[in-house]
């Protein structure tokens, strides 16, 4: 047994804490011994995994993702949960600086030690910032930790990333997106479970008219998930060389919400929550509750459809199968032949001596076995 999982499945205490911080220092090295000893750990408390409610949180650098969850996880904690904050920074591999996973930005609330913030891991490329961030939501999950909320930011392939690992993903808007319907048509809306139009309180009009487009245009996704095949639990298993995320065609089942929001306004309600209750806010749009009615009811449809299952089975067989293309594209480029051979031949396809195709052939195949050596006549 790994020395950390006592402390790790034991009670909420100090102790745990710091065997949760220690095993995804393990796991965020990239030494083979600790990789070993990290899947070792992983498998061991794999049973003890799957029971926290996964939430991807993204938005625009300022559109309030930080003041959203901090107050969020304070309500939660509020609520007698235990919350798990995370962050997948694209940015803090490339450049070293980190826009995302700032402990000081949520001070009181990774003061709270129901609470458990870790920044983003910034070793290596996004791909490998997300496998790290997905085991760290096993270990998050076996300590107990009820929620486990993910944050990245508005950027592409990062949001892809989360969606890939999150059972719900919320993104949140500025109340002037609406107008940038082009914006929405593509990409990252298509992803979104629930759609926060924050900053309601700066032009409460504006929200309103935000709301009403991108619920529109949502509905207009809506459509096309209701004709294209989405994967079921079978397709998750076989096999998908190749698939590096688990993107399906938003199922039928689920009609994205979209909210009009307003995190400053909940975040001023946090530390005086029995004044509030004593004058409660006629806006809903300053409190937590209609946005977790809508996580709740999202997890009740889709448990109910089994698609909270299926997602999630997606999801595990993507990562496997991300893995096993990293890990071939690594072998590949470790072995001795291939590295020989192959400035040439990237030569001869930039010159136009060589089909990329037959280039491609070529070196695949000096993978292969060299065959057994001919029996004399
Ligand atoms: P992040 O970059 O997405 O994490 O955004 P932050 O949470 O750091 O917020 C950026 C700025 O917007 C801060 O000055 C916040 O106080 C402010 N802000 C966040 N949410 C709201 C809101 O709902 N209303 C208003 N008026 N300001 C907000």
């Amino acid at each position: 047994m790994h020395a950390l999982l006592p402390d790790l499945l034991g009670p909420h205490n100090a102790a745990q804490r710091r065997a949760l911080s220690k095993a995804i220092t393990l796991i965020e090295s990239s030494r083979a011994d600790h990789r070993v000893q990290a899947h070792a750990l992983l498998d061991a408390l794999l049973p003890h995994t799957g029971r926290s409610l996964r939430l991807g949180i993204s938005g625009v650098p300022g559109v309030g993702k930080s003041t959203f969850i901090e107050a969020l996880g304070l309500y939660l904690i509020g609520q007698g949960q235990r919350v798990a904050v995370l962050a997948v920074d694209p940015s803090s591999s490339v450049s070293g600086g980190s826009i995302l996973g700032d402990k000081t930005r949520m001070e009181r609330l990774s003061s709270d030690e129901r609470a458990y913030i870790r920044p983003s891991p910034s070793r290596g490329q996004l791909g490998g910032v997300a496998e790290k961030t997905r085991e760290t939501i096993l270990l998050c999950e076996a300590a107990g930790y009820g929620v486990v909320i993910v944050e990245t930011v508005g950027v592409g392939q990062s949001e892809t990333a989360v969606h890939g690992m999150t059972d719900l993903f919320c993104l949140l808007q500025l109340p002037n997106a609406g107008d940038e319907l082009q914006a929405i048509k593509k990409g990252v809306m298509e992803l979104a479970d629930l759609v926060l139009i924050n900053k309601a309180d700066l032009d409460p009009a504006a929200a309103t008219r935000a709301r009403a487009q991108i619920t529109a245009a949502l509905r207009l996704f809506g459509w096309h998930g209701e004709h294209a095949p989405h994967a079921g639990a079978n397709e998750a298993i076989a096999p998908q060389a190749g698939a590096t995320e688990a993107i399906a065609p938003r199922p039928p089942t689920w009609q994205p919400r979209v909210l009009e929001f307003s995190a400053l306004s909940a975040a001023q309600a946090q530390p005086t929550r029995a004044a509030a209750q004593a004058q409660p806010m006629r806006n809903s749009a300053h409190r937590f509750d209609a946005f977790w009615a809508a996580v709740s009811e999202f997890q009740r449809v889709q448990q109910a459809n089994g698609q909270w299952q299926a997602r999630r089975q997606r999801q595990a067989s993507a990562w496997m199968w991300a893995l096993i293309d990293a890990g071939l594209k690594q072998r590949f480029a470790a072995h001795p032949q291939v590295r020989a051979r192959l400035p040439e031949v990237v030569q001869q396809v930039l010159a136009d001596a060589l089909s990329p195709s037959s280039a491609a052939h070529q070196m695949l195949a000096l993978l292969e076995p060299a065959p057994p050596p001919q029996a004399p006549a």
